[in-house]
């Protein structure tokens, strides 16, 4: 087998690809001397409302902003109960306690690795104000379940769609256009990435809309007269002018990842390492378990952006050891659910039981999937791993 070297993502294939246009967008920004909001953010927002469909977008300073200026906007502090699944980044439970709010964790489901809707009807009590559905790895969270769960209850829904821009649900609608705000992340690592930090927050609402704005620059409004407090959650003029030379492109990294998953997927099963996708337990013939599309086979539509594809291995330890031994990124997404991380220790759902959490914790790595990866690379990951279980 010939020695490469895999990264988990490869950021500068992509920036070959189109330096002329994001090297001259940036000088556009450089020469115009205008770094806050301004035309560029105002015509990004215009350019991503159109592509997702949805009447508002406001360009914001990150996806953990986005998370925090909904709950902010929406009224949710102290003595409220947010529910988000016990395995996401930080950030969706991080933003709940900033707020002096709790959250209250709930398992996920060990096929999607979505918040599992049947538990997350228990966790419901009088105080609780909102849920964050995390679509996890780019596969969107059973949003019709939850949407029914929430009206019922009158809760708001905010979706944190981080992983997950330009995926679809069951429906076909996208991913964050749904709940009471959709929350997006362009921290470089995801499908649509800028030059640094930004994020974006969705709504249906003009009332939120124009809450959220305001509150985008410190709650001044007119300036200087602060009816509401807010906060600097502002996108840069430079990531919005970087922004718009990557969107058109985002579905054409989408389909690429998605090509790279399928293979994956062959792969794994010709070596013998797996039967099919979305098996949830070990055996001789499954020592690899492969994500699942659970809606693969309904209208045509990107289902999984793979922002990761995520396997699950019994010894991954040692396959991470061989991987990386052999120049092969990857990553441990997450090891730690909120419900055993230290800070998180006083919140009283923490003593809870989260065994789908747990295992998946346990067993879950993402190997590379970015578009500009070769079928030859996806071979040598998958020639890898077969000599790590295997050893
Ligand atoms: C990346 C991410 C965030 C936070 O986005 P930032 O832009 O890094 O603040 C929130 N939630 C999830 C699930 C993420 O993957």
């Amino acid at each position: 087998m010939t020695e490469r070297n895999v990264p988990l993502l490869d950021l500068r294939a992509q920036y070959r690809s189109l330096k002329p246009e994001l090297d001259a967008a940036v000088m556009r920004v450089a020469e115009s001397q205008r770094f806050i909001l301004g035309d560029e953010v105002a015509a990004f927002e215009k350019e991503i409302a159109e592509y997702l469909e949805v009447p508002y977008a406001l360009g914001v300073s990150s996806g953990t902003d986005a998370l925090l200026l909904s709950l902010m906007a929406l009224g949710v502090g102290p003595g409220d109960e947010v529910i988000v699944p016990t395995l996401s980044f930080f950030a969706t439970a991080g933003v709940v306690s900033r707020l002096h709010a709790t959250p209250v964790f709930v398992d996920i489901d060990p096929v999607s690795f979505n918040i599992d809707p049947g538990v997350l009807e228990q966790a419901i009590t009088s105080r609780t104000r909102a849920v964050i559905p995390v679509h996890l790895f780019g596969q969107a969270a059973d949003m019709k379940a939850i949407m029914e769960i929430a009206q019922a209850h009158d809760l708001h829904v905010v979706e944190d769609a981080a992983q997950a821009i330009g995926v679809r649900c069951g429906d076909g609608r996208f991913a964050g256009t749904i709940g009471t705000t959709g929350c997006f992340s362009f921290f470089p690592s995801k499908n649509l990435g800028c030059f640094g930090d930004g994020g974006l927050v969705i709504t249906r609402d003009p009332g939120l809309y124009h809450r959220m704005k305001i509150m985008r620059v410190h709650g001044g409004e007119p300036k200087y007269y602060h009816k509401i407090i807010g906060g600097n959650f502002r996108l840069d003029a430079l990531q919005a002018a970087v922004l718009r030379v990557k969107l058109p492109r985002l579905e054409d990294w989408s389909r690429r990842r998605r090509e790279n998953a399928h293979n994956y997927n062959r792969l794994f099963i010709e070596a013998g390492l797996a039967e099919e996708p979305g098996r949830t337990t070990f055996d001789e013939r499954n020592a690899v378990l492969l994500p699942k599309e659970i809606h693969a086979d309904a209208q045509p539509g990107l289902y999984h952006i793979y922002n990761q594809y995520s396997i699950r291995v019994e010894k991954r330890d040692k396959v991470m050891q061989y991987l990386r031994e052999r120049n092969v990124g990857c990553e441990i997404y997450y090891p730690v659910p909120f419900h055993r991380q230290e800070c998180f220790a006083d919140i009283p759902s923490a003593g809870g039981s989260f065994p789908v959490a747990d295992e998946v914790a346990r067993t879950i790595l993402s190997i590379p999937v970015y578009p500009e990866m070769t079928k030859d690379m996806q071979r040598y990951v998958v020639e890898t791993i077969a000599e790590a279980v295997h050893a």
